[in-house]
């Protein structure tokens, strides 16, 4: 049925610049720019979608998650949880020299695990260990379920409700918010296409130099039979992207004049300080809005307590209480202000007009 090549735009540098390149070599008929929708993002991203509709004659296809039927799911599983026990955390076990203490059975014997060394498969012995702490209740109590029923109803928001379906939100550690509201709508989208009977090209803007994650990654990739993916810009700087697009009159997103590094959520779980601050400077209105969101989650976890941010801003093995007091949005903005391990206030960031451009790539002169 022919190629389709599939652009996954998201309204930041990269993606436009590949889409403009998709478009130079294929045209408006063979490409689908698609833009995957989580609910968090900043409402210039979707004037920007808007501006590049317009300017290059095209139509965006707006996807979105739904996890309306995961929600369904968690409810009857909360009322129905009747289970006993408590989960622990453990930690390795080291004897007197350091030497890791090997795990035995009954009979004193040795456990083994079979791992792959150099392409070979050998046997290791598994590690002892042993419970840390007190544990946590396995079951839903009746007092968090009533808490959690409450707010466990589809909100229409994908990011909050995937929030609100995991009792959590998304950390660096456990970034499942790229899994489930991009990619595997991205993928999904573009299986149907192969199973439609159309070869796919799926065209990523990704960058070696952007991150170490992002170093090896590879120009051209075939996934499955009719199904590709490629990524023109792999050796291009960011400098190139901007000069690329400027050269064919496309402005770049106006949120790169506010001083944003990155384009996307609003904020994202990974912002840093300067990011923070710089967010609670301009756009104050989105982490008003992540504190109505942490409040909504906390009902729906099970410990009662989840934070947008985990900056670690709390001692090791708190309680959850003094965790979510410690992460909570209020907490992070104060933290955001300050320099030297979060101890000493930044006067200067009350100074700098939060209306000035501060566009990280030096876009204005
Ligand atoms: S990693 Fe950041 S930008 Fe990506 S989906 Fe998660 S919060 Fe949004």
């Amino acid at each position: 049925m022919g190629v389709r090549h599939v652009v996954s735009f998201s309204g930041g540098k990269d993606s436009t610049a590949t889409l403009l390149t998709a478009l130079s070599r294929f045209g408006r008929e063979n490409v689908v720019p698609v833009f995957c929708d989580t609910g968090n993002e900043h409402a210039e991203i979707h004037d920007y979608l808007r501006y590049i509709e317009e300017s290059l004659g095209i139509q965006i296809l707006r996807l979105k998650a739904n996890f309306d039927a995961e929600i369904a799911a968690k409810r009857m599983f909360v009322a129905r949880d009747q289970r006993v026990g408590r989960k622990y955390d453990t930690e390795p076990v080291f004897d007197a020299q350091g030497n890791p203490v090997p795990k035995r059975d009954g009979r004193g014997n040795i456990l083994y695990r079979a791992v792959k060394r150099d392409g070979l498969t050998v046997q290791e012995p598994i590690q002892k260990t042993r419970k840390v702490g007190g544990g946590r209740r396995v079951r839903w109590t009746n007092r968090a379920k009533r808490r959690a029923l409450e707010v466990l109803h589809p909100t229409g928001n994908p990011y909050l409700d995937l929030c609100l379906w995991k009792g959590r939100f998304p950390s660096r550690l456990a970034q499942f918010c790229t899994q489930e509201l991009k990619r595997n709508v991205m993928v999904e989208y573009q299986l149907g296409l192969v199973d439609s009977g159309y070869t796919v090209v799926s065209w990523q803007g990704i960058r070696r130099d952007e991150s170490p994650n992002r170093r090896n990654a590879k120009q051209f990739e075939k996934i499955a039979p009719h199904y590709y993916i490629y990524r023109p810009l792999v050796e291009w700087s960011a400098l190139d992207v901007f000069d690329y697009c400027g050269k064919r009159k496309i402005q770049p997103n106006p949120l790169y004049l506010q001083g944003f590094s990155r384009v996307g959520c609003m904020p994202c779980i990974n912002c840093s300080k300067k990011e923070i601050w710089n967010t609670h400077s301009r756009a104050p209105e989105y982490l008003e809005q992540k504190k109505e969101w942490e409040i909504l989650v906390s009902k729906a976890s099970k410990r009662g307590y989840a934070t947008f941010f985990n900056k670690d801003l709390h001692q090791k093995g708190a309680a959850s209480s003094i965790v979510y007091e410690a992460n909570k949005i209020d907490s992070i903005i104060i933290w955001s202000r300050t320099t030297r391990g979060g101890k000493q206030f930044d006067i200067l960031s009350d100074i700098e007009d939060p209306m000035a451009c501060s566009s990280s790539y030096g876009l204005c002169e």
